[in-house]
């Protein structure tokens, strides 16, 4: 079991014992229907779902409570929500997670610059390596169906009341800026969503946005 706060745990193997999941936050912009919390409180035996969000000092003893930290290889931000929620958590503990070469890796819904108002790549290629992004649907009409995006999670700004669309947007922006800041970039859907042509659209989506990694999952 790790460190957790009520029930929220922070830190969590799954499948790769060198893999080690951060989980800092349930609020997300989107609501899924296929999102996997709402099926399930965790993964692996970890509760994910519930709880406080941890500061450096609680996350620093959640990641040391899961083993040896130097022979974690890859950190990975995820959360049972939108992990960008936490940027200043992410950026905070970047030096501390890097001591031992490991990369750092950010799951996220492209909704970073949506959320905190303003262009935060800057920012996060200072803390993170890799990126997947989760496309999740080869138009805006699919992804509203699927993602269900919620305005009341965005803030209050000029830009985004005026743009009908500003989560799909806002995400497209995210992927096709993310390869000038991270050393990898993947573009992800959720097979069980989508028909073979949708996700075929969607790889053609994300390689016209200039992102060649692709990932099914
Ligand atoms: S963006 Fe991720 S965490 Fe948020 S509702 Fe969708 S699948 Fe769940």
């Amino acid at each position: 079991m790790g460190v957790y706060t009520e029930l929220l745990e922070y830190a969590y193997t799954y499948g790769d014992a060198r893999r080690l999941y951060l989980n800092v936050t349930n609020r997300c912009t989107n609501r899924c229907s296929f999102c996997v919390r709402y099926r399930t409180e965790g993964l692996g035996g970890a509760v994910l779902w519930g709880g406080n969000e941890p500061d450096l000092e609680l996350l620093k003893a959640a990641v040391r409570a899961q083993g040896p930290f130097d022979e974690f290889r890859e950190f990975v931000w995820c959360g049972y929500g939108e992990p960008t929620f936490r940027l200043g958590l992410i950026r905070q503990a970047a030096s501390w997670l890097r001591r031992a070469g490991a990369k750092i890796r950010l799951n996220t819904n492209g909704h970073a610059c949506l959320i905190h108002g303003r262009d935060v790549f800057v920012e996060l290629s200072q803390a993170v390596e890799e990126v997947s992004v989760s496309l999740n649907a080869p138009n805006y009409q699919r992804y509203a169906e699927l993602c269900r995006p919620d305005p009341a999670t965005f803030p209050a700004s000029p830009a985004a009341a005026a743009n009908q669309m500003p989560a799909w947007e806002a995400m497209l922006d995210f992927l096709c800026r993310a390869p000038l800041y991270f050393e990898s970039v993947q573009a992800s859907v959720v097979g069980f969503a989508l028909t073979k042509d949708e996700i075929e659209s969607s790889r053609l989506l994300a390689r016209s946005l200039g992102v060649t990694q692709f990932r099914v999952r």
